[in-house]
């Protein structure tokens, strides 16, 4: 990363600026900072949805391939809730270990997005 965005990052924090996210508009605070991470999917993918519904921008449309739009707000949901860990925007992330609030399932995080009700994980 940039130091001048570290710095922008910093003072923000030291200064308490804050910016209200408003969820669907694709400028979100981590799009603000880091921009838009442009994600892509490995032949592991079995298309379950699950990706479509944790994303909380309705980025994700998912049917004979998976597709994103432009609205990303870089929260890396579907990069941590996909089951086949199939999600990347840069190979790096293939290797990392993939994070999941244990106590929050995926339909939860999907009925809070308003998205579906019944996903193939539970
Ligand atoms: S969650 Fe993963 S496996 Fe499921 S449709 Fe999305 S990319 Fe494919
Ligand atoms: S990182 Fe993934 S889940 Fe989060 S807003 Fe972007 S496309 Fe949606």
């Amino acid at each position: 990363m940039k130091i001048v965005r570290l710095a922008e990052i910093a003072g923000d924090i030291l200064e308490r600026r804050s910016k209200p996210v408003k969820p669907r508009t694709g400028e979100g605070n981590a799009t603000k900072y880091f921009g838009e991470a442009k994600f892509k999917v490995t032949d592991q993918c079995t298309r379950c949805g699950t990706c479509a519904g944790g994303c909380p921008a309705g980025n994700i449309a998912v049917d004979d391939s998976v597709k994103f739009g432009n609205a990303c707000e870089n929260c890396f949901a579907c990069v941590n809730l996909c089951p086949a860990h199939a999600i990347y925007s840069s190979r790096a992330i293939l290797k990392r270990r993939q994070y999941r609030n244990p106590v929050i399932s995926v339909n939860e995080i999907a009925a809070v997005n308003e998205r579906r009700e019944n996903l193939s994980q539970p």
